[in-house]
């Protein structure tokens, strides 16, 4: 999606660590015409499959997959994380090591919210080493849901977490992929 990857050319921060800093446009400030342009691209490019939910996990995804949301008329659940099961009733929860801050935490939805028989969209905002993704497919795969694809908006392809998702056969369709980046040759996108 061009329009974004001019945006991370323009505003996207290299910081060592293999972490890029959106901050000014996707996951502090938000640009929602921004936000419209990429929640259209992901109806574009999964208007062939039936969804009925979009998953995905707080915080930064929430606001893409809100926005999506409206382009596929269905709700939005977002998975909580926490270290205390402090929701009401029943959860499922996986395990999920965090990219930006090396922990483990605990990602968990209410057994209210995900069903046999949702058709389910992953919507996230960064996909790295796969581990977020891979927890939010463990819920669904508990809740004997379908997961029919998920929609990432960065993914950082010289990270492992693309390459084995879709060797699970998981569709993956991310509209920007970044093959390599530092700070002193800024950023690489796939074409
Ligand atoms: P993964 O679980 O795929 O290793 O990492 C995905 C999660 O880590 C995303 O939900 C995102 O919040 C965060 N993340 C991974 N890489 C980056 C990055 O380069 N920049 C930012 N801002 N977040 C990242």
């Amino acid at each position: 999606m061009e329009l974004l990857k001019e945006r991370i050319r323009k505003d996207g921060i290299v910081r060592e660590g293999n972490v890029l800093k959106v901050d000014s446009f996707l996951n502090h400030q938000m640009d929602i015409k921004l936000f419209n342009e990429i929640g259209k691209e992901f109806k574009r490019l999964f208007c062939d499959t039936e969804i009925n939910k979009i998953l995905t996990v707080e915080a930064s995804g929430i606001g893409i997959a809100c926005v999506t949301a409206q382009y596929f008329d269905v709700p939005v659940v977002f998975a909580k994380k926490s270290k205390t099961k402090n929701i009401a009733g029943d959860v499922y929860t996986s395990k999920v090591k965090s990219f930006t801050h090396g922990r483990i935490y605990d990602v968990m939805v209410s057994k209210d919210f995900l069903k046999p028989d949702d058709k389910i969209l992953i919507i996230d905002d960064f996909l790295a080493n796969g581990c977020a993704l891979l927890g939010l497919a463990d819920l669904i795969n508990q809740a004997g849901a379908v997961l029919q694809g998920a929609g990432i908006v960065i993914e950082k392809g010289f990270q492992v977490g693309g390459r084995e998702i879709r060797k699970k056969g998981i569709r993956v369709e991310s509209l920007a992929i970044i093959d390599e980046m530092s700070t002193e040759n800024g950023i690489v996108f796939r074409n």
